[in-house]
C-alpha cells in the first residue's frame, strides 16, 4: 500500500481525483493466491478493473484471465500475445476463459478463431456455440448456493443440478467437447460453506456424468467470490484456502486442471483513491463535506456493488460524524453519510480511500461533464 506521504506527493504531483494502483500489492495478491491454492490457476476477472498495466502485471506473474465480452477478450488478448509464455500448461486455452453463459451470436462468431474456451448454462447456447463457434471448448456453468455473499448471481446464471448432465450430452450430441463444470459463488462470499457446497455439487454432477457415459472433462472451475479484508471481520484467506484446498484433494483426482476466477481479491487492496474537498457546509446540524469525486466515479461501487468505503484524511483534528458527498447535482451522490472525519477540514485538504482496486474505477462515468480520476501506477 502507498504511504500516506506517497499519495500526498501523486495527489500534488497529478492533481485530484486521483486513483493510484500499486503493482507490488497485485504481484503480492497473486503470489499469496498462488501459494495458499497450489492446485488452482488464477484467472484474473477482468471486470473488476480492466486496465491493460494491471492485466500485463498479472500476466508477468504467471496469471491468466477471465473476460465476459469481446472487447474484454480484446484488451486482454492484445496485452498478453506478444508477450513470452512463461508457464505453458496443457491445454489450450490455458491463458483466457470466457466465462459469460449468455454470448451474443455477432461475439461468438468473432470468438470461434481463437478456439476459446467458453461457458454455457441452457439448451438455446448449445444451438448458437454450434452454429457460431464451432471451434469452442465449452464448460458448464453451475447454479450454486450465493446465501451470505456481498453481491447474489445465483438468480441470473446456472444450470440446475437435475439439468446439468442433460445439458453435457445435449452438448455432447451437439458435436461439442464439454472440458469440464464452473460455478461462481458470488462476490465477496465471507460464507466459506458456499465453496464447500459448490465443490460438492461439482464433484456430484462429475460423478453423475461418467456414470451416463460421458468421459471427456477434465477441468473444474471454481469461479471468483473470494473475499477482500475490507475489515476485520473478514476471515484470513488462509482459512477459506485450507477449505478448498482440502475438498479439492478429497474429491477431485491429480490429473484436473482446476482454475479459478478471482476479481475482487487480485485489485481491492492494490489501489487507493485521493479526493479533495470542494466544498464544506453545516446542514441541520450536520457536517458535510463535498468532494471532486463520487459514487458516479471513483466509488460506483457504493451503487452497483453494495460496497462500503471509509475516507481518511491526512491532516489530523477532532473528528465528528459527517457526511461526504460527490460532486455531481444527483442526490443520489453520495459516498456516506457517517464517516468519522476531522472537523477542521477545509476546502482544498485531501482525503483518501484505501481498499477500492475492484468495480470502482472499472464503472466510472462521465455523468454531469465529471470525468473519471486519473490512473498512476506505482512499482510497476
Ligand atoms: C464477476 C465474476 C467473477 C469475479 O468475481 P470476484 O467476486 O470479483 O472474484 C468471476 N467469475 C464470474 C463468472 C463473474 O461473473
Amino acid at each position: 500500500m502507498a504511504s500516506t506521504r506517497l499519495l500526498q506527493k501523486l495527489a500534488k504531483e497529478h492533481g485530484t481525483p486521483l486513483f493510484v494502483v500499486d503493482h507490488e500489492q497485485l504481484r503480492k495478491n497473486y503470489a499469496m493466491f498462488k501459494k495458499l491454492l497450489p492446485r488452482v490457476q488464477a484467472y484474473y476477472a477482468v471486470k473488476a478493473n480492466p486496465d491493460p498495466a494491471i492485466i500485463r502485471t498479472l500476466y508477468k506473474a504467471g496469471g491468466s484471465f477471465d473476460v465476459a465480452s469481446m472487447p474484454e477478450f480484446l484488451i486482454v488478448y492484445e496485452n498478453i500475445k506478444d508477450m513470452p509464455a512463461k508457464q505453458r500448461q496443457d491445454w489450450i486455452w490455458d491463458k483466457i476463459i470466457y466465462a459469460n453463459p449468455i454470448k451474443a451470436t455477432e461475439a461468438l462468431e468473432q470468438l470461434d478463431q481463437y478456439k476459446p474456451l467458453v461457458t454455457y448454462d441452457n439448451y438455446d447456447e448449445i444451438i448458437k456455440i454450434k452454429r457460431h463457434a464451432p471451434h469452442a471448448g465449452l464448460c458448464l456453468r453451475l447454479k450454486v448456493p450465493n446465501t451470505g455473499a456481498m453481491v447474489e448471481l445465483s438468480s441470473k446464471f446456472g444450470a440446475a443440478p437435475g439439468e446439468a448432465v442433460d445439458l453435457i450430452l445435449a452438448a455432447d450430441k451437439a458435436g461439442l467437447v464439454v472440458e469440464g463444470l464452473s460455478f461462481h459463488v458470488g462476490s465477496q462470499t465471507t460464507n466459506f460453506a458456499n465453496y464447500v457446497a459448490a465443490i460438492n455439487l461439482a464433484a456430484n454432477i462429475y460423478k453423475e456424468a461418467r456414470d451416463r457415459g460421458y468421459t471427456k472433462m477434465n477441468l473444474l472451475d471454481i469461479g471468483g467470490g473470494f473475499p477482500a479484508p475490507y475489515d476485520a471481520t473478514v476471515k484470513p484467506f488462509r482459512e477459506l484456502a485450507r477449505t478448498i484446498n482440502r475438498e479439492l484433494d478429497r474429491l477431485f483426482p491429480k490429473n484436473i486442471q482446476i482454475l479459478a476466477e478471482p476479481g475482487r481479491f487480485m485489485v481491492a487492496t492494490a489501489c487507493t483513491a485521493v479526493c479533495k474537498i470542494i466544498g464544506k457546509a453545516r446542514r441541520d446540524g450536520k457536517l458535510c463535506y463535498y468532494v471532486n469525486d463520487g459514487v458516479y466515479h471513483t466509488f460506483s461501487g457504493v451503487i452497483f456493488d453494495h460496497c462500503k468505503y471509509s475516507l481518511k484524511a491526512f491532516k489530523k483534528g477532532p473528528t465528528e460524524i459527517c457526511s461526504v458527498f460527490g460532486p455531481t447535482c444527483d442526490a443520489l451522490d453520495v459516498i456516506s453519510m457517517a464517516e468519522n472525519l476531522p472537523a477542521n477540514l477545509e476546502r482544498g485538504d485531501l482525503l483518501y480511500s484505501e481498499n477500492i482496486g475492484a468495480y470502482s474505477h472499472a464503472s466510472s462515468t462521465w455523468f454531469n461533464g465529471f470525468p473519471p480520476a486519473k490512473v498512476v501506477h506505482i512499482n510497476q
